[in-house]
């Protein structure tokens, strides 16, 4: 059975303050993290930084995260990738005092829940498939594009219907 990839070995660092060490790996994630609308989805890629240091209570780890999540847009209900980049920081202790606390697991730190917690913190509660989405027509319930606005110019207006016309005469299957 594969170990899992947020397992970290701290054998050579337990008690040893003072010492510290680096890690890169990627890895595709095992299982899905977050729910909702928006979750990186087990089998993305996953770059994982973490530096761990030993402390005089346990282990510090510092980790930064690359990832990419995949959601369905809050209003126009078209599914998207986002690219996730974001670092957390914890400590592992070895004696765990309150039920909130990670400890150091004999001689491997597990970074899977906090980076779990820091990933779901990091997600949109309402995605969007890009910040100026113009969501669902309600008459026509097709997907409102930036020439359907008031305020778009004619240029604009000239240029989809000339996308249109191209998107037609080369895939009929869209008809
Ligand atoms: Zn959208």
């Amino acid at each position: 059975m594969a170990e899992s990839p947020y397992f970290e070995n701290v054998h050579d660092l337990i008690n040893r303050p003072g010492e510290m060490r680096e890690r890169e790996h990627d890895f595709a994630v095992p299982a899905q993290l977050g729910e909702g609308l928006i979750s990186v989805p087990k089998g993305a890629l996953m770059h994982l930084s973490v530096r761990l240091e030993s402390v005089h209570e346990g282990i510090l780890a510092t980790a930064e995260v690359q990832t990419t999540a995949h959601g369905e847009c809050g209003r126009c209900l078209e599914p998207f990738d986002q690219s996730l980049q974001l670092e957390f920081q914890e400590l592992f202790a070895y004696s765990v005092q309150e039920g909130d606390e990670y400890g150091v697991h004999g001689d491997h730190v597990d970074l899977e829940p906090p980076l779990r917690d820091a990933v779901v913190l990091s997600l949109p509660f309402q995605p969007v498939c890009r910040p100026d989405c113009l969501g669902i027509d309600p008459v026509t319930g097709e997907k409102r594009q930036q020439g359907d606005v008031e305020v778009a110019s004619d240029e604009i207006d000239s240029r989809w219907d000339a996308l249109s016309k191209f998107m037609t005469t080369t895939d009929s299957d869209d008809e």
